[in-house]
C-alpha cells in the first residue's frame, strides 16, 4: 500500500479563446483512486494513521463527497475498518457512493442537524469497545489538508523557474477552503506576490472566507511562523458569486462550461465543483480584463461527479 507522497502533477497549456496563457495544473492526474486535492490531503492523514496504532477510521461527508470516496479506498487497502457519518439529505445514490460501498465503507446516514452528535457518539462507542478510530474531518480539513496544499504551492513555484513563467493569478474551486489556506500559507511562507482567488462552491461571505482565514492562522500559529493579520486578509481573495446556489447540474452555463471543456480540451470537469469555478473564473477574468495575464486553473478532481453530470449534459 503506497503512502508515498503525490508525485508532481503536470501542468498545461489549455486551448482558450479569450486567455492566451491559461494553464492547468491536472491534480485529477494524482495517481491514486481518480486522484483530486483529496488524495493530495489523504496522503497526509494516511501517513499519520500508518505511524500510530489506529484501528478504524472515521469521517463525515455525503454520497458525492470526493474525499469520503478516496479516505475508504485508502482505508480498503489496508484492511482497515472505515465508517463514514453523512447528512440524509444528500444521500442519493453516485459513482462514489457506488465505491465506497465496494471499498466496504459503512455508511451511517444522519439528519444533518445529528451529524455532529453521531460523530462524538460513534468515536465513543468505538473507543469504549477497545478500538483505536482516526477521525478525519469533512473534506480531509486541518492542518494536514493545509499542508497538502503549501507542498502543492512548492510544486507551482518550482514548475515556474524550471519552465520559466510566472502566474499573475491561481484559481480553484474553495470549499471547506484547506486548499486555499495551504495555498496562501505556501504563498506567506515563499514570500511572494500574486492573486489567489478561491471560487466558492457553497458558502457565501463572510462565513465562506473567516473559514479559510481560521485555516491559514491555525496552520501558521502552529508552525510558529509569525504574520501579519492585515497581510493575510489582503491574500485571502474567496469569491461567492458563482456558488449557483449550490445546485451546478441546474446551471445551464455551468453545464455549457463543462461540454466545452470536454471537446475542447478533452478536459472533465463537474458541476460541484471544477465546472463551477472554471465558469466563474472565466466571468471573473471578463469582468476585470484579465485575459492578457498569465493565469493557472488549479484542476481539484472529482471526475466520478464528471460520470454523474454526463448524463445531463
Ligand atoms: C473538496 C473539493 C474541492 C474543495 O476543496 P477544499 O479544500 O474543501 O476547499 C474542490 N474541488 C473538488 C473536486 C473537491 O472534491
Amino acid at each position: 500500500m503506497s503512502t508515498e507522497s503525490t508525485s508532481r502533477t503536470p501542468i498545461i497549456k489549455l486551448h482558450d479563446e479569450t486567455i492566451k496563457n491559461l494553464y492547468v495544473k491536472r491534480e485529477d492526474f494524482i495517481p491514486y483512486s481518480f486522484g483530486g486535492n483529496k488524495a493530495r490531503k489523504a496522503y497526509g492523514f494516511f501517513k499519520e494513521i500508518d505511524s500510530g496504532d489506529y484501528d478504524t477510521v472515521v469521517t463525515y461527508g455525503s454520497s458525492h463527497s470526493n474525499h469520503c470516496r478516496v479516505v475508504a479506498n485508502m482505508a480498503a487497502g489496508r484492511g482497515m475498518p472505515c465508517l463514514i457519518i453523512g447528512p440524509e439529505e444528500v444521500s442519493d445514490n453516485t459513482y462514489n457512493s457506488k465505491m465506497m460501498e465496494l471499498f466496504g465503507a459503512e455508511i451511517i446516514n444522519v439528519p444533518v442537524s445529528k451529524v455532529h452528535d453521531t460523530i462524538e457518539k460513534t468515536l465513543s462507542d468505538l473507543r469504549n469497545m477497545g478500538k483505536k478510530p482516526y477521525f478525519i474531518q469533512g473534506g480531509g480539513h486541518g492542518d494536514i489538508g493545509t499542508q497538502a496544499y503549501v507542498d502543492c504551492y512548492e510544486e507551482i513555484k518550482a514548475f515556474e523557474e524550471s519552465d520559466n513563467k510566472y502566474f499573475d493569478y491561481i484559481f480553484f474551486a474553495s470549499g471547506t477552503g484547506t486548499t486555499q489556506a495551504g495555498l496562501v500559507c505556501g504563498q506567506i511562507l515563499s514570500g511572494d506576490d500574486r492573486e489567489i482567488v478561491g471560487i466558492s462552491i457553497a458558502r457565501k461571505n463572510p462565513r465562506g472566507r473567516d473559514v479559510v482565514l481560521e485555516s491559514i492562522t491555525d496552520y501558521l500559529d502552529h508552525k510558529g511562523v509569525t504574520y501579519n493579520r492585515e497581510d493575510v486578509e489582503k491574500r485571502t481573495i474567496f469569491l461567492d458569486d458563482y456558488t449557483a446556489d449550490g445546485y451546478g447540474s441546474g446551471n445551464k452555463c455551468i453545464m455549457d462550461t463543462i461540454s466545452n471543456q470536454l471537446v475542447i480540451n478533452g478536459m472533465p470537469l463537474d458541476s460541484t465543483y471544477t465546472g463551477k469555478a472554471f465558469y466563474g473564473m472565466k466571468e471573473y477574468v471578463k469582468s476585470h480584463n484579465l485575459s492578457d495575464k498569465t493565469i493557472l486553473f488549479i484542476h481539484t478532481g472529482g471526475t466520478p461527479l464528471f460520470f454523474d453530470d454526463l448524463e445531463n449534459l
